[in-house]
């Protein structure tokens, strides 16, 4: 983040070598680009993010410095403050306060009400810059909320009573599902013990197993859905897939289904949070587009409240 100490997200020390503290928001590999067992930096996290950390990248865990979330802490020259970010197990949001204002930095997040309801941002501090995640900031583009897409996975497989069902993921999100699926179907979720390991240390509730004979859900990685697999899972038994996602994906056999089900913000609770939060500016995680004109008429009217920043 220009004119502050701050890196979220960001691994390339030697191209910020005045970052002195440096933030993860959440485990997707996509933020962690860059670090590894190697590394020799305090990161600031959450517990969740802290445990899969040292877990997956081997970060060692004397580097490791989770923060509560809610709480507010003092770092010599400004306070932190994590948000829950609703996007995937230990995924937050970083409210930073110091000398260069005040700063909302979101990482991914799926908006819900109760962000601006809650501590820290019912108060309705002045917000000087906010770091959006604009992945779904297109106006024309409709998701439905994860409970919606959540009924229309249920429904899809109550079509297929005595098929097999495959699920794509990835390594982290949608265990929420997961858990819906197991309590409201009535059946263990079979996953891979490399997966399974990761779900006990989140201490997610006890509806995985990975015995193959233990249930009818199964979980692979997104990937290994293809038109092939399913042949070949087709030739055992009746099978279909389901791959929940927010992106779009080709889909080569006919059952394979891909459902929207999105881990970050619609269009529409995207403008709901600027406008609750009236920031003087938005810049957009996101960098290959751009989102910010569609709020500018959200944006904190009162100017003179807002700290102007050096401009590079
Ligand atoms: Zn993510």
């Amino acid at each position: 983040i220009p004119h502050t100490p701050i890196a979220v997200d960001f691994w390339q020390i030697r191209k910020c070598p005045q970052v002195r503290l440096f933030f993860l928001s959440h485990m997707h590999s996509d933020h962690t680009v860059g670090l590894s067992s190697t590394w020799r930096n305090t990161i600031y996290c959450s517990p969740e993010t802290g445990l899969l950390l040292s877990h997956k990248l081997k970060v060692d865990k004397k580097w490791i410095h989770p923060l509560e979330v809610g709480e507010k802490f003092d770092l010599v020259t400004m306070t932190v403050t994590l948000i829950d970010a609703n996007h995937c197990p230990g995924s937050v949001m970083f409210l930073f306060e110091g000398y260069f204002g005040t700063i909302l930095y979101t990482g991914d997040f799926r908006y819900t009400p109760k962000m601006l309801e809650q501590p820290p941002l019912n108060n309705r501090k002045q917000i000087d810059v906010l770091y959006l995640d604009n992945t779904n900031c297109h106006p024309e583009q409709t998701i439905p909320s994860r409970e919606e897409a959540a009924r229309q996975i249920k429904a899809l497989i109550q079509r297929y009573p005595d098929h097999n069902v495959v699920i794509g993921l990835y390594y982290l999100g949608k265990e929420s599902l997961l858990m819906e699926l197991a309590l409201n179907l009535a059946t263990w979720i079979i996953v891979s013990p490399q997966k399974l390991e990761v779900l006990e240390l989140l201490g997610l509730l006890d509806v995985f197993t990975t015995k193959e004979e233990g249930g009818w859900i199964r979980v692979v990685d997104q990937s290994q859905i293809n038109y092939s697999a399913m042949v070949e899972w087709n030739k055992t038994h009746p099978t279909i897939a389901i791959i929940p996602t927010g992106r779009e994906v080709k889909v080569l056999h006919e059952k394979i289904y891909v459902v929207p089900y999105s881990d970050h913000s619609s269009f529409q609770e995207l403008t709901e949070f600027v406008a609750g939060l009236k920031p003087c500016s938005i810049i957009p995680v996101v960098k290959n587009h751009a989102c910010e004109a569609y709020f500018r008429r959200y944006l904190s009217s009162k100017k003179h409240q807002c700290l102007q920043m050096p401009i590079s």
